[in-house]
């Protein structure tokens, strides 16, 4: 047996570190498809099935591949890909694309949600020769407009704010314009629209979107090259600043402090301000009071989950986009399973033409249920009475009866409240039922139980913290 090539060493080793990173079916999708084609000064050329499955790769792997290949490789590694054009004259000729891309100072979540910088390509401020105008990038991604971003109930307050502010940016009550909602739902889309929107009507304003990580990041070196003075001068420079994710501003005081300086000095200025947040600024935590104070003053609107309609739009928009055509049923399918986050709609519109080029089978129903099994099973698994109370009663430590039985010591009320509040809150049970898995209680102990967890969420702390971890393991063993 011949000794493997030093490219598909290398990526054999790649592959290892991913399949730790990803999940299996991902790594099915994703990355068993790859061939590696050549390796030349610390350049890996690695080969993919179409332009598709590259823009897939670039928008949500490739942050893990530069981590990756950086480990197995050496800090200056690279990759370029060969995608093999489909449907096309010149046969399957590959063609190539480097990489990282000139755009990809986005930060990208990978699997565990958890945001990677992609370094390299990131525009510093501090370089910008003299600060003029057109010299700032304003990292904006061209792909969100508000063309694209389809308008439902779900967003209608949000969208229709948007656009007069990008219409007339720091001139409307907007200011700052604060978008918030759960992950998934559109908040960054939106807020490259109005960036967009605004470069395209009043070409000379400075745009810049930041995301809060960045900010921090950059607030953080400036800090330790003592030149913070300058990262101040930059960011009240712009005329309209966007800001996405704000939550993570919390516990990070010394950032509250300068973003309240450039935030005021914006403001007084007449700039315009963007901001969005996965919460409600009043469920904010650990941020200034003074800086939330600030938040309120302008617009602040939800995005909500789409409804059915908003849904098919949202997959039809995409593909039209895309220039696909798929079988009503089978868009159907996906947009009547996949009810709660459009990034994972779009995944799943995603997964199954992914699957059908690969395998070059036709899109149809059989198809799609095959492909969303995965997405579907735990998208309508329902959380029931009996795994609340187990996991309340694990994170107190006490036996599941203890809920159940007539006892009224304090941390066993406690716990038995907790699991009721969350009965109601995430199951569809009514109150009478919910009080029969406790030990036959009626259902107006159970509505006092969700006001008495209600009220101390907004007076203690402690408490507080207790409840938003229990939930989180409710979610996290449930999705
Ligand atoms: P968030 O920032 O709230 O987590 P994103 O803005 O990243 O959500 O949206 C997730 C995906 O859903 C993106 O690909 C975005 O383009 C798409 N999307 C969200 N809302 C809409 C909409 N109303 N119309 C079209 N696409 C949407
Ligand atoms: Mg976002």
């Amino acid at each position: 047996m011949s000794e493997p090539r030093p490219h598909e060493q290398a990526w054999a080793e790649c592959l290892k570190v991913i399949k730790d990173n990803v999940t299996p079916q991902s790594f099915k999708t994703w990355f068993e498809p790859i061939r590696p084609v050549r390796l030349e000064s610390k350049v890996l050329t690695i080969q993919v099935p179409s332009q598709f499955f590259f823009e897939w790769l670039e928008e949500h792997y490739v942050g893990l591949l530069q981590k990756t290949l950086k480990k197995v490789i050496g800090p200056t590694a690279k990759l370029e890909y060969n995608v093999v054009v489909e449907n096309s004259n010149q046969g399957n000729t590959p063609y190539t694309v480097n990489q990282p891309s000139g755009n990809s100072s986005r930060q990208v979540p990978n699997e565990m949600g958890m945001p990677i910088q992609l370094g390299a390509s990131i525009k510093n401020p501090f370089i910008i020769p003299g600060l003029k105008k057109m010299n700032v990038d304003s990292q904006l991604n061209p792909k969100y407009t508000f063309d694209n971003f389809v308008e439902g109930e779900c967003n209608k307050l949000a969208r229709s704010a948007g656009v007069a502010v990008a219409q007339k940016p720091g001139g409307t009550a907007f200011n700052p314009l604060m978008i918030f909602s759960p992950c998934g739902l559109g908040k960054t889309h939106l807020a490259h629209a109005i960036g967009n929107m605004i470069k395209q009507i009043h070409r000379s304003k400075v745009v810049l979107y930041v995301s809060a990580e960045k900010f921090i990041n950059q607030y953080i070196d400036s800090a330790k090259n003592h030149n913070s003075s300058d990262f101040v001068n930059f960011y009240q420079y712009v005329d309209v600043l966007i800001i996405d994710d704000v939550q993570f501003f919390a516990k990070k005081e010394r950032t509250q402090d300068i973003f309240f300086q450039i935030f005021n000095h914006l403001h007084q200025s007449g700039k315009q301000i963007v901001l969005t947040c996965d919460r409600p600024p009043k469920d904010l935590k650990d941020v200034d009071e003074r800086l939330l104070s600030r938040f309120k003053w302008g617009l602040s609107c939800d995005l909500t989950t789409p409804d059915f309609e908003t849904r098919l739009a949202i997959l039809e928009n995409k593909m039209y986009q895309d220039g696909i055509t798929i079988d009503r049923e089978v868009v159907e399918y996906l947009a009547h399973n996949i009810d709660s986050n459009i990034r994972e709609l779009e995944g799943a519109l995603i997964s199954v033409l992914a699957q059908a080029s690969l395998t070059r089978k036709q899109i149809d129903l059989p198809l799609a249920k095959q492909m969303m099994k995965n997405f579907v099973k735990s998208a309508s698994r329902e959380i029931s009475i009996d795994y609340i109370q187990k996991l309340v009663c694990d994170f107190y430590g006490i036996p599941v009866e203890a809920v159940k039985s007539k006892t009224r010591k304090r941390e066993i009320v406690q716990a038995r409240q907790i699991a009721m509040f969350f009965s109601k809150d995430l199951t569809k049970a009514s109150l009478k039922n919910i009080g029969m898995h406790f030990g036959g209680r009626d259902h107006s102990t159970v509505i006092h139980a969700c006001q008495t967890v209600n009220d101390l969420m907004d007076t203690d702390k402690k408490f507080r913290q207790d409840v938003d971890e229990i939930e989180k393991r409710i979610k996290i063993n449930t999705v």
